[in-house]
C-alpha cells in the first residue's frame, strides 16, 4: 500500500483517492465504487478539509512520545488527540462555577477555558473515520469509530450544551406543554 505524501501541496490537481489500489488500466467497468455522491466534479470543500485533517493526524502521531503508527492506532489515542486539540479551541465554554455558565451571549469576558467546540469535534472524527478506510484502514479496525469516541463526542455535546446554553438537538424538540408563566424578578433589584 502507498500512502500519498502530501507535502507537495500545488500540483495535486485530481488526486483522488478512489484510485489508490488500482494496478490495472482503468477501463471504468461498472459503477460498482459508491464513493462519489457528489453532482460536481470540483474537488469539494470537505474533500480539502479531510485531507488536512488526515494530514494533521499523521503529523500527531509522527510526534507521538513513543512513537504511534496508525496500525497501533486505538480509540483511546484518538481521544488524546481530541484533547490535544482543545489547545487550539476558540469556543468558551463556561465552568460551572462561572456566572456566565449556561448563557448563550455572555455580556462580559471570563476566564473560562476556550474549547474545540462539539460540532466542529463531530465533523471532524466523521472526516478521519472516512480518511482512515480510503486509506487502506479496515472498518472494523477503525479508531475513529471506536466506541469510546463515541462515547466521548456525547459526554463534550452535553456538557458544551449546558456551559454554552445552546441545545445541540436537531429534531423533535419536544416541549412539555406546560404553560409555566413565571414572574421574573427585576434583573437589577437587588438594592
Ligand atoms: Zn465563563
Amino acid at each position: 500500500m502507498e500512502l500519498i505524501p502530501e507535502m507537495n501541496g500545488s500540483n495535486s490537481e485530481n488526486t483522488s483517492f478512489n484510485n489508490i489500489n488500482t494496478n490495472t488500466t482503468t477501463t471504468t467497468v461498472s459503477a460498482a465504487t459508491s464513493s462519489s455522491p457528489s453532482s460536481s466534479a470540483t474537488p469539494s470543500r470537505y474533500e480539502n478539509q479531510k485531507r488536512r485533517d488526515w494530514n494533521t493526524f499523521g503529523q500527531y502521531l509522527k510526534n507521538h512520545r513513543p512513537p504511534l503508527s496508525l496500525s497501533r492506532c486505538s480509540g483511546a489515542h484518538v481521544l488524546e488527540f481530541l484533547r490535544y486539540l482543545d489547545q487550539f479551541g476558540k469556543t468558551k465554554v463556561h465552568t460551572p462555577i462561572c456566572s456566565f455558565y449556561g448563557h448563550p451571549n455572555p455580556p462580559a469576558p471570563c476566564p473560562c477555558p476556550l474549547r474545540q467546540a462539539w460540532g466542529s469535534l463531530d465533523a471532524l472524527i466523521g472526516r478521519l473515520r472516512a480518511a482512515f478506510e480510503e486509506n487502506g484502514g479496515k472498518p472494523e479496525a477503525n479508531p475513529f469509530g471506536a466506541r469510546a469516541v463515541r462515547l466521548y463526542l456525547r459526554e463534550v455535546r452535553d456538557l458544551q450544551s449546558k456551559a454554552r446554553g445552546i441545545s445541540y438537538e436537531k429534531k423533535k424538540r419536544k416541549r412539555p406543554p406546560q404553560q409555566q408563566i413565571q414572574a421574573l424578578p427585576p434583573p437589577s433589584g437587588a438594592t
